[in-house]
């Protein structure tokens, strides 16, 4: 069980994504889920979007719910990377007693750095498809074909909330909870920390390294010294 966390644009989506794929865990965005979950038009979508467009947090109570209901869809899943959960306090607390509850927990939370100047600049880049979720970037990390999917083909888009006005206002108002879940999990020896600032390739190969000695689809590696 691993969680990423980082500011906005600090590329936890793209990484989460390889995590996923090189361990074999289930990607679990609260992002993506709340941008599912408004596209579908439910309650959730309708309550989440007010907060989303105003760059604020979805409330704990909320975002915490939607959670469990995944988790508990995804029993059969053998671990999962958490991108974009936990944002407060709450939110950790609560993910270590939704954890407890099924007999797991945190094995490691890699906080991926990358300076506030480097973060606005590459928002500028950032496009998404609307339909899977998939993030790219117009110059670190594009899409084969111009503006299109590489998965399902659908016309990349611009977030609402990348605007640079939502964006300043994102930033101001996560980073302090952020800083304080990446306490959290430091004070419990479970935090390494990345150098976001890299290319792709070389965040991907720091956090391999950072997680080398457990098995984030669940059980600590006992390892032969
Ligand atoms: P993201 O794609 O992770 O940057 O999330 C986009 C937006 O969804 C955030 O700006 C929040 O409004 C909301 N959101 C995503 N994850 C959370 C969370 N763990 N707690 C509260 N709000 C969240």
């Amino acid at each position: 069980m691993l969680v990423l966390l980082g500011p906005v644009a600090a590329g936890k989506g793209t990484q989460a994504a390889h995590a996923a794929r090189n361990h074999g865990l289930l990607h679990l965005s609260t992002g993506d889920l709340f941008r599912r979950a408004m596209r579908e038009g439910s309650p959730l979508g309708e309550v989440a979007q007010g907060y989303m467009q105003r760059g604020e947090l979805v409330p704990d109570e909320i975002t915490v719910r939607m959670v469990g209901e995944a988790l508990a869809g995804s029993a059969a899943s053998p671990g999962v990377v958490f991108d974009g959960f936990p944002r407060t306090l709450e939110q950790a607390q609560a993910l270590d007693e939704l954890l407890a509850g099924q007999g797991t927990a945190i094995d490691r939370a890699i906080l991926i750095e990358v300076p506030e100047e480097v973060l606005v600049e590459r928002v500028a880049g950032r496009w998404v498809c609307p339909e899977c979720g998939t993030p790219y970037h117009a110059t670190d990390d594009p899409p084969r074909e111009a503006g299109v999917c590489d998965r399902d083909g659908t016309t990349l888009v611009q977030r609402d909330d990348d605007k640079p006005e939502v964006f300043r206002a994102r930033l101001r108002e996560q980073l302090p909870p952020m800083y304080d879940v990446a306490t959290y999990y430091d004070e419990r020896g479970l935090l390494s920390r990345v150098d976001g600032r890299h290319s792709i390739g070389a965040v991907t190969a720091a956090i391999t390294e950072a997680i080398d000695d457990i098995d984030p689809s669940g059980n600590t590696l006992v390892r032969d010294e």
